[in-house]
């Protein structure tokens, strides 16, 4: 049924009980993998470690087809009788240009699941180097989705994939934080189970209830406190863009914020606000979406739902830094009472927006919760929201790479940073609030929600603006605004995306 995976540093103190562990899966590069080193040392520290009883030579056989790796995947079968281990060696493409990350972590989840057949234990091992551990790590998790509704996912065994990372002498890396990767790696599963679910099962209820459990899963649950404003008390609160998406669905929208102290602060500490789109189901609103647009429409929740996951793996973490999550979850559904376009909301941040597309739904929700973070949220030092805005953004940067933009270039390098190092591959929009915000203008209110001009406006960056628009003017810290609606998914699953870039991001904010 499920597929469990730990990570680990050592390959003999292996976790999988002997006899249990039917396949080994080695991992990396060709340079690596061909390398003298992993042939005189590395393999044989891999295969001794989890196999006693190995053939020499069975092995030495091995050893010399590994300068052919790179052309094909080997297989091998070390041992006899009972006894026999299971081998596969796979090569991964070394050929990366500077806008990808540390590792071809693209092409991890799919080696993964061919490699690996549904019902096995196997140990999983990256020979690499120290830096390309996290995003190795990372894209192991997206090979194995936890949600199916499939009459034959129920009766799969459980099993256990272990996974390691060693350097081609088959010296164990000391740098590698494997608590991190764990935590992130299961952060990210939460989050693609969570984006895979359908509305039907995970609306604002059901996911509020998701979030309560996963708190109080935490070892130290006290440290997080959990604040919901509901329904109409949004309305009563003034929270006009998040009641105005939510307000005609069965399920009542509502902001959700977590909050983390950490126990030990320095001077260095910050302050930072994490902000999420949780739309549970987009159906456009009045300005419906059609028959083609809308199926796939449960995952516009997966920003929402990446914030929850690195706020979970950061607290297990013990970040240094006081950190909050806040969600914004609504539907956006069809009734008599839908917002209708003409209609004027007064969000929080008291602007008011002529609706002119009830289908821009995502940046009205948004605003109102960066507004929360920089008017209700103490000293905030940073605020990063997080959405699948815009359809524009695979037209900014494609199905891969997240759009994002900040306010402050220093941070924006950061971003980059850490998108190489996570595996999370992200690119810059363009950042010009005096020429894009033009393009909302309104005759009755203070803005539009839409852009008039279409995406010859830089529709991407124009979203993302009128986000900031709602910021508190005394609001002087950073913020950026990551656009996912590519990388959230890949083709009819949700990937986690998100989890591992923010992980980065948080633990280079110094
Ligand atoms: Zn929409």
């Amino acid at each position: 049924m499920a597929t469990n995976i730990i990570y680990t540093n050592s390959i003999t103190g292996s976790s999988l009980k002997a006899g249990s562990l039917h396949k080994l899966v080695v991992i990396g590069e060709a340079n690596q993998l061909s390398s003298d080193e992993f042939s005189a040392s590395g393999l044989s520290v891999l295969v001794g470690g989890l196999h006693t009883k190995e053939s020499t030579s069975q092995l030495s056989c091995l050893k010399t087809t590994l300068k052919a790796v790179g052309e094909e995947n080997l297989h091998h079968i070390v041992g006899k009788g009972e006894d026999v281990l299971r081998i596969s060696i796979a090569c991964i493409s070394d050929k990366r240009t500077r806008n990808n990350a540390v590792i071809r972590a693209d092409l991890i989840p799919a080696l993964v699941s061919k490699l690996i057949s549904s019902e096995e234990n196997v140990h999983v091992s990256f020979v690499i180097i120290e830096d390309q551990a996290f995003a190795a790590g990372c894209a192991v998790a997206r090979a194995f989705p936890q949600y199916s509704r499939k009459s034959s996912f129920l009766s799969k065994k459980e099993r256990t994939i272990e996974v390691s990372f060693i350097s081609a002498s088959g010296k164990p890396l000391d740098g590698v934080k494997v608590d991190e990767i764990q935590y992130t790696a299961d952060a990210i599963r939460l989050t693609a189970r969570l984006t895979d679910t359908p509305c039907s099962e995970l609306h604002t209820d059901a996911y509020i209830e998701e979030i309560r459990k996963e708190v109080s899963q935490l070892p130290q649950p006290s440290q997080v406190t959990t604040k919901i404003i509901k329904g109409l008390d949004l309305e009563k609160c003034g929270f006009g863009g998040l009641w105005g998406v939510g307000k005609a669905a069965v399920h009542l929208p509502a902001l959700v914020i977590l909050s983390f102290t950490p126990p030990k602060t320095s001077d260095k500490s910050k302050n930072i606000a994490l902000v999420g789109k949780g739309i549970c189901f987009d159906t456009g609103g009045l300005s419906l979406k059609s028959t083609t647009g809308m199926p796939t429409m449960k995952v516009d929740m997966g920003g929402s739902a990446a914030i929850l996951g690195a706020f979970l793996a950061s607290v297990r973490l013990q970040v240094p830094h006081k950190l909050h999550a806040v969600l914004c979850l609504a539907e956006n559904s069809v009734d008599q009472l839908s917002t209708r376009p003409d209609d004027i909301l007064t969000m929080y941040s008291g602007k008011t927006v002529e609706v002119n597309n009830t289908d821009a739904e995502g940046r009205l929700v948004l605003g109102d919760g960066v507004a929360y973070a920089s008017q209700d949220l103490a000293n905030i030092s940073h605020i990063i929201d997080m959405a699948t805005l815009t359809g524009a953004q695979l037209i900014a940067t494609g199905p891969r790479h997240a759009g994002f933009m900040a306010n402050q270039a220093e941070f924006e390098s950061q971003v980059i940073k850490a998108a190489h190092s996570s595996g999370d591959l992200a690119y810059p929009l363009m950042y010009s609030p005096e020429f894009l915000m033009k393009d909302l203008e309104s005759e009755v209110a203070d803005m539009k929600n839409s852009n008039k001009n279409g995406p010859t406006t830089a529709a991407s960056s124009l979203a993302g603006h009128f986000i900031e628009a709602h910021l508190h003017p005394d609001y002087t810290g950073v913020w950026c605004h990551i656009d996912i609606a590519g990388p959230a998914t890949k083709g009819p699953r949700a990937t986690g995306y998100g989890v591992a870039l923010l992980m980065h991001i948080i633990q280079n904010i110094h």
